[in-house]
């Protein structure tokens, strides 16, 4: 039995008073890895372990409710094209990574800004340039657009005259010869199936990168929004291998051409996953996207976009299959994760949700629509009537280039000012969850409290949609409670005895100091489980 006591803190327990203010205490008592006591019966306690929090900010640790953490870690391993400013400093990056590592085949890059070429379009030659004789597969930082050289459409078979797929885009350029830019699976897919496999020891290191990183960022439990069926096994490995800080659930990833043929194997891998994963690793979830991304014109939009009159974007699932693929991995026990960043992509989510409440007997159910970033206001209600959670990952919720560049010009100005509607869909009942998307954006949960609550880009503002702007407590509480509540566990998200020990505490109370700032407060300590896994 090992005891720590928190005191001289500021515990921000999650508990909302009939005031409508959180309820706090000064000291939190663990006991292994349960929250035993608090207030005065936790400081008048014996314990192991004292620490001083020094009058500072103490609350529940985060969860992140959509994260990709092995895609996260293996960039790391792959040539950096991330945080770049044009398409000649990703190439020349890729040059040199490719010079320094000539026993890669291939050349792999993860994270490149799909914002630098023109209409997203971005050319072959260019990587050819610098790597003409090895395949060069970059994946933008939307996870939805790969940008390839010649020899990579060479090996795929990509030429003139090439067939489209029906869930993709091969874009096409002068001449009727691929440009290098493919967008979704379709398009993509048939390249990644030609890489060669990862090693078991890079995806450990990778997992192994992740978990160490979020442990600084204050978080304790991961919905890992994209498993392929490989990634089971490695995530079991690092569990064994005593690498992971958190709790994950992992979301098996449903292919719309095959998903029945997918349903065995889903079984499968959770059945592995209870006998090995000891509850740290679970397997709760089927992930579903509905749709792709505004930004390459594969959302799926209930009008059409503005630059592309002839264009509603492009559904990943036929929307009546996608009803019958919920129903079933409802049936089976699993929660669905739905992707859906169009209004149309969102109201087949909807569809789906609600067809499966009426053929499937009911349950406790904690399905979700990620990124919820266009909803029909016919739609608005829908998400309290059904009980699905609004997942939102806050720091997409201000003006940025993504949103001046790409999402603009094809949105319009009415549809494009009513993204990411996070208050209202609040105020209509929906639970609300936080995530990060990480490595698409930081996996910090403070850096996303900063948006939520300000929607602004500098301290000078302006803000974007002010009125869907939450407070300091609700962020807080979509981060925590949102995300716990999204993983089915009573026993996380809040602070109280029989809670499980997972901790977060903060140099700055958030709601004390200038909002602009709330990303910038320092991480002091997380406890997972009762255990110190940052800080101290
Ligand atoms: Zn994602």
């Amino acid at each position: 039995m090992a005891t720590t006591r928190i005191d001289n803190a500021t515990v921000w327990t999650g508990h909302r008073l009939p005031s409508g203010e959180i309820a706090t205490t000064d000291a939190v008592l663990m006991k292994d890895d349960r929250i035993v006591a608090l207030g005065r019966t936790a400081r008048e306690a014996d314990a192991d372990e004292v620490v001083d929090a020094s009058g500072e900010f103490v609350l529940a640790a985060f969860g992140d409710g959509h994260v990709h953490p092995m895609f996260g870690g293996l960039e790391q391993q792959f040539a950096p094209v991330r945080d770049m400013s044009s398409p000649q400093e990703i190439v020349a990056s890729v040059g040199a990574w490719a010079r320094a590592h000539p026993e890669a085949e291939w050349v792999r890059g993860e994270g490149f800004d799909h914002t630098l070429a023109p209409e997203g379009i971005f050319l072959a030659e260019w990587l050819d340039a610098e790597v003409p004789d090895r395949p060069v597969v970059l994946r933008a930082t939307d996870y939805h657009t790969v940008w390839v050289n010649s020899e990579a459409l060479r090996r795929v078979g990509y030429g003139v005259g090439v067939d489209q797929p029906h869930d993709g885009e091969i874009v096409i350029g002068e001449g009727g010869v691929p440009t290098g830019t493919l967008r979704e699976w379709g398009a993509w897919r048939p390249v990644y199936n030609l890489l060669p496999p990862v090693p078991a020891q890079t995806q450990l290191d990778a997992l192994s990168y992740a978990s160490r990183s979020f442990a600084t960022a204050g978080i304790t439990w991961i919905q890992d929004a994209w498993v392929e069926p490989d990634m089971v096994g490695a995530w079991l490995a690092a569990r064994a291998a005593g690498a992971l800080d958190q709790q994950v659930d992992l979301a098996l990833w449903a292919d719309p051409n095959s998903w029945r043929d997918q349903l065995t194997g889903f079984e499968e891998s959770r059945a592995r996953i209870i006998a090995e994963g000891h509850g740290q690793v679970t397997g709760h979830t089927v992930k579903f996207f509905a749709d792709g991304v505004i930004e390459s014109g594969t959302s799926a939009m209930l009008e059409p976009f503005c630059d592309c009159p002839h264009s509603k974007g492009l559904p990943n699932w036929d929307p009546e299959e996608m009803k019958l693929a919920v129903a079933a991995i409802d049936a089976l026990g699993f929660t669905a994760h739905m992707h859906a960043i169009g209004d149309f992509g969102v109201r087949m989510s909807l569809d789906a949700a609600e067809h499966t409440a009426k053929v499937n007997p009911p349950r406790d159910r904690r399905w979700v629509i990620v990124h919820t970033q266009l909803v029909d206001p016919a739609d608005l209600d829908r998400f309290a009537e059904l009980g699905v959670i609004a997942n939102f990952e806050p720091y997409w919720s201000k003006f940025d280039s993504w949103q001046s560049e790409l999402t603009e010009p094809r949105l319009g100005p009415e549809r494009t000012h009513r993204q990411f509607q996070t208050a209202t869909l609040a105020d209509r009942g929906a639970v609300i969850s936080f995530g990060s998307d990480w490595p698409v954006t930081t996996y910090a949960p403070l850096e996303g409290v900063q948006v939520a609550v300000t929607r602004q880009m500098t301290p000078e503002g302006p803000s974007w949609m002010p009125e869907e702007r939450v407070s300091v407590d609700a962020a807080l509480a979509a981060y925590t409670s949102g995300v716990a509540f999204q993983a089915g566990r009573s026993d996380a998200g809040y602070v109280r005895p029989g809670a499980v020990a997972d901790l977060v505490w903060l140099a700055q109370d958030p709601r004390a100091v200038d909002p602009m700032t709330i990303g910038a407060i320092p991480v002091r300590g997380t406890w997972y489980r009762g255990r110190r896994t940052f800080g101290g």
